[in-house]
């Protein structure tokens, strides 16, 4: 399954409740599911993956919301390397 289709998936199960929802508090769900794989990874739990999953739910549901085709835009900025230094391996100088 593709990207796109991951986030049609998303709009076809959610898509309702995220438009009655809005942008705004879509986008704190998003973040507030970003601290919750930061907890699961720092209490070492069996759930990191399931959280991630969910991660990425939250954020194609933001998209849908905001009208972002992600796999567009990722492939767009990220299809032929390194958005800055445009290699494969990133040779930017570390962060
Ligand atoms: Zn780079």
């Amino acid at each position: 399954m593709e990207l796109r289709e991951c986030q049609r998936l998303m709009a076809r199960i959610y898509g309702e409740r995220d438009a009655a929802r809005g942008p705004e508090r879509t986008l704190l769900w998003m973040l507030s599911e970003a601290g919750e794989v930061a907890d699961a990874y720092i209490k070492n739990s069996k759930n990191l993956g399931p959280e991630f999953a969910d991660l990425l739910a939250w954020m194609l549901s933001t998209c849908n919301v905001l009208g972002i085709d992600l796999q567009r835009e990722f492939l767009s900025r990220y299809s032929a390397g390194c958005p800055r230094c445009g290699e494969i391996p990133c040779t930017c100088p570390a962060r």
